[in-house]
């Protein structure tokens, strides 16, 4: 298997990271999965869009211009042949002595690698249960930041209560899922969170509001109380790996369950095609 790692791409016996990495040590770095399609990267300028912000935000700097570090993950997909998958890649803020305090004289550690697609049809098909459960997490999560323990921590308890995912709500409202951000249908409009602080705004998301635009369909972008998800005529979960996934039952705090719905179906359509158009290049 191939790694990136900084600039080259090694076999994955050649990589050698410091134990004293920032990463380890305080999850002190940012990262981002990118779909593959047919050979393609999908989003990709959006994705590492976002990962340039991530990075700013916590006052990482890239040590690749945004054309050189693209040139890097086209090099990486071809040497590892990906056809139908993801790449993963993060950006540690690279070693020191364990000390909360950064000098800003680190040198960051680029590490990428690819992960297998897995099928995700049924689901998107036959939708899947989702636990509501209090978001827990800090209040930066438009960082995509390794930190992720809040999230792993959701998502292990909704697989315990048989569900796929997490959904995170706050005194403010429900905020998005423990790796998905998450949409209600109501009378034919859409309601998600909007992209604050709170949530990440996921790219998927993103491409699901344009979509929305280009076909008619109304959004509103404001929090919702969790009670709304008692009534919903349809929800979905959306992100990189998932595409547009319904959700068919409310387990935790709130129950309901909702059937997959038209408006949904439609937007799942208009995202096949829409990644066939793109990646057809
Ligand atoms: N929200 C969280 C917390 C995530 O971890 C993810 C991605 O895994 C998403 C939303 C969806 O983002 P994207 O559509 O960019 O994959």
């Amino acid at each position: 298997t191939y790694v990136l790692y900084n600039d080259s791409i090694l076999d994955e016996n050649d990589v050698a990271i410091s134990y004293k990495d920032r990463g380890y040590h305080f999850g002190d770095g940012v990262y981002e999965v990118i779909r593959v399609y047919n050979g393609h990267y999908f989003t990709l300028d959006e994705h590492l869009t976002r990962l340039y912000e991530s990075a700013k935000k916590i006052e990482l700097e890239i040590p690749h211009s945004f054309e050189g570090f693209k040139t890097l993950l086209h090099d990486y997909k071809e040497t590892v042949k990906t056809e139908n998958g993801s790449i993963y890649v993060q950006i540690t803020r690279g070693a020191s002595d364990r000390n909360h305090l950064y000098t800003k004289e680190e040198k960051p550690v680029i590490l990428g690698f690819e992960v297998k697609g897995k099928s995700v049809e049924t689901k998107q098909e036959e939708g899947v249960a989702a636990y509501v459960t209090e978001d827990v997490r800090w209040l930066r999560c438009d960082i995509k930041s390794l930190n992720l323990l809040g999230n792993v921590m959701a998502k292990r308890k909704a697989f315990d209560h048989d569900c796929e995912e997490a959904i995170l709500y706050r005194e403010s409202g429900v905020t998005e899922g423990s790796s998905s951000n998450l949409f209600l249908i109501n009378n034919e409009t859409i309601y998600t969170h909007p992209a604050n602080n709170l949530i990440l705004n996921g790219i998927t998301r993103q491409e699901i509001l344009t979509i929305a635009k280009e076909l008619g369909i109304g959004v509103i972008e404001e929090p919702f109380p969790k009670e709304v998800l008692l009534h919903a005529d349809e929800a979905f979960i959306s992100s990189t790996s998932l595409e547009i996934v319904p959700v068919h039952t409310f387990k935790g705090d709130i129950e309901a369950t909702m059937s997959v719905g038209t408006v949904t179906k439609k937007l799942q359509q208009a995202f096949k095609e829409r990644v066939q158009k793109k990646t057809n290049a």
